[in-house]
């Protein structure tokens, strides 16, 4: 999603509009960007191989999210018991072995098929378009438990861009009037960990804070200086490669050793969530020597 597509809730508090909790994503505008700022960033970088084919993967998510069958609202009783406990809508735990997903996952492997890739990542992509119904399940079930394995990050890939566009459908059909906060670093929508944050320069809420779901990519307000892994407010420093204007930076938190991403739209409105992650690798090499763990999720950058 562009900065553009956050506008600020009309409603005001004191002379000031209050930050919307959340901003449901727009899958086929989201992928299409995140397609252009991967293309963007693959130009003379390091990585140029991998940016651009995930450029293309980004570019098939898209199309796939705008002719995919309609998905069918969430069940009643999903929202019900969200609204009960305290939980996100979308249940996870029930997707797995969800039709939908399934037909969207072979979807994206029969476009993936098409994309250019390296001979490890097509062997990959067949291993999984060969798979049957419980190994698929196993993948999915990884995915959607934000926890890939180490020594199996090429087939869970594709895999996890099909849960993305499966997630960002469901969460575009939601109210995102009707969410509520459901812990620091947990995405309203889905329970899903954060891909990064990012302080917005959208007028009327510049400077504001949103962290981006690595899987649904719905946006949820957290303030400015916090942990997404543990809640805490202290302890919390910065880290970046270069000057302290970079454009993206490493959250830091001294309590739990971890940290994420942070990006600074408000100085560069077409930092995308994912892609620059991506983009940014330089900071987890820095991190790497650091005894901090990387708190966030994005499927593209398993195992820095
Ligand atoms: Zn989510
Ligand atoms: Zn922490």
């Amino acid at each position: 999603m562009t900065d553009d597509a956050l506008q600020p809730d009309p409603s005001l508090i004191g002379g000031v509009p209050k930050p919307p909790l959340a901003f449901l994503p727009e899958p086929v505008k989201l992928f299409q960007a995140r397609a252009r700022r991967f293309a963007f960033l693959a130009e003379g970088h390091d990585l140029a191989a991998y940016l651009t084919f995930l450029a293309e993967l980004s570019r098939l998510q898209a199309r796939l999210a705008a002719t995919l069958p309609a998905l069918a609202p969430l069940p009643p009783e999903w929202m019900a018991k969200a609204a009960d406990g305290g939980m996100p809508p979308i249940d996870r735990s029930r997707l797995v072995d969800d039709p939908a997903l399934a037909a969207t996952l072979q979807a994206l492997l029969v476009g993936a098929a098409e994309l250019d890739m390296p001979e490890a990542g097509r062997e990959a992509l067949d291993a999984v378009r060969m798979s049957d119904t419980r190994d698929r399940q196993w993948l999915l079930g990884n995915v959607l438990a934000d926890d890939i394995p180490a020594d199996a990050i090429a087939p869970h890939l594709f895999v996890a861009a099909a849960v993305q566009v499966h997630l960002s459908r469901l969460a575009a059909t939601l109210d995102a009037a009707a969410l509520t906060p459901v812990a620091a670093g947990v995405c309203p929508a889905c329970g899903g960990r954060p891909a990064t944050s990012s302080v917005t320069g959208a007028q009327g809420i510049e400077n504001v804070r949103y962290a981006s779901c690595g899987g649904c990519a719905t946006r949820w307000n957290e303030v400015r200086v916090k942990c997404l892994c543990c809640g805490s407010t202290k302890g919390i420093s910065y880290r970046s490669v270069g000057t302290d204007e970079a454009t993206v930076k490493a959250e830091l938190c001294s309590e739990c050793k971890s940290w994420v991403k942070i990006l600074y739209q408000v100085r560069n409105a077409s930092l995308d969530p994912v892609a620059d992650d991506v983009g940014s690798l330089g900071l987890d090499m820095l991190m790497r020597d650091a005894d901090f763990t990387r708190g966030s999720f994005n499927p593209f950058i398993v195992g820095y």
